[in-house]
């Protein structure tokens, strides 16, 4: 008899919501996802599309290996339903407090990806990103197990423009002379896409981000620029880069850009992100 009535209150308060509607539905309240970095947001956004708010804990143009988290974005992470990070110690400063205060699972998207050396930095291989992005989706389905059609169309779709992305990066980066397919940046984060697209990596500047660069390590670098007739280094724009361009200044070389954790003014999604660094290589080293 409650039971009941409380049955038929329930109706007339649903009915109250729907505000009398002609076929009108209230729409679904969205899951609430967090990510570390912008291009993870992005992944996230790609396979969750309008089912999915995200929310990135970085601001744009950070460098994830020393960021702290401020409080206010402690509270984001205490709503999500589900949370998104690199993992293998990318996130260095703020991984615990991601791991101690998300309101739902920490999902690491480099988790279980046969690593170089257990550098963080996989997604600079477009393959790579697609396992992200197929994880995410998982995950995706997992927690909303309803939204599992758009979920899995999505990711479809995006995982196409993907496959698209790393056959130009692999046809165009096969065009540089083969002398030229040489890498110096500023820290150690492109491994994977050197491997890939079949580049070697000549020179990093610092091995871990945080540390200063010494005048015998500048010196070390001119050293390996002038003997390897390195044609341009790149810097990233996260990163002061005064001493990448002194030591590019005494060698002689070119200063270009190549964008790995962060993005750069005009470049707002992970494939933007990718063709800005495939046209830079193809500026710095040749090739069409
Ligand atoms: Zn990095």
């Amino acid at each position: 008899m409650l039971a009941a009535l409380a049955a038929a209150l329930l109706v007339a308060l649903l009915a109250v919501a729907c505000g009398g509607g002609n076929g009108d539905e209230q729409p679904a309240a969205k899951l609430r996802a967090v990510a570390s970095l912008e291009i993870f947001a992005d992944f996230v956004r790609q396979a969750g599309g309008d089912r999915v708010a995200v929310v990135t804990l970085l601001p744009s143009g950070t460098d994830p290996h020393t960021y702290e988290l401020p409080a206010r974005r402690v509270a984001d992470l205490t709503r999500a339903d589900l949370v998104f990070m690199n993992g293998l110690g990318l996130e260095e400063g703020i991984g615990d407090v991601i791991v101690s205060n998300a309101g739902g699972p920490v999902i690491e998207l480099a988790e279980g990806l046969e690593t170089i050396g257990g550098n963080p930095h996989l997604w600079l291989n477009a393959r790579l990103a697609a396992r992200y992005v197929e994880r995410i989706r998982d995950a995706l389905i997992e927690h909303d197990p309803e939204g599992r059609d758009a979920y899995e169309a999505n990711t479809a779709a995006y995982l196409r423009e993907l496959d698209e992305l790393d056959r130009e990066m692999e046809a165009a980066i096969e065009s540089i002379p083969a002398e030229n397919r040489a890498l110096v940046t500023f820290h150690d984060a492109f491994p994977y896409l050197a491997a890939r697209y079949g580049l070697e990596i000549v020179a990093v500047v610092v091995t871990s981000p945080g540390q200063e660069p010494s005048a015998r390590d500048v010196a070390e670098l001119v050293e390996i620029l002038q003997s390897q007739g390195v044609p341009a280094v790149f810097k990233e724009p996260q990163f002061n880069a005064a001493v990448l361009e002194l030591a590019a200044g005494d060698a002689g070389v070119r200063v270009l850009n190549l964008l790995s954790d962060a993005y750069l003014e005009g470049v707002d999604s992970y494939i933007e992100l990718m063709r800005f660094n495939l046209r830079q290589l193809q500026e710095g080293l040749g090739g069409d």
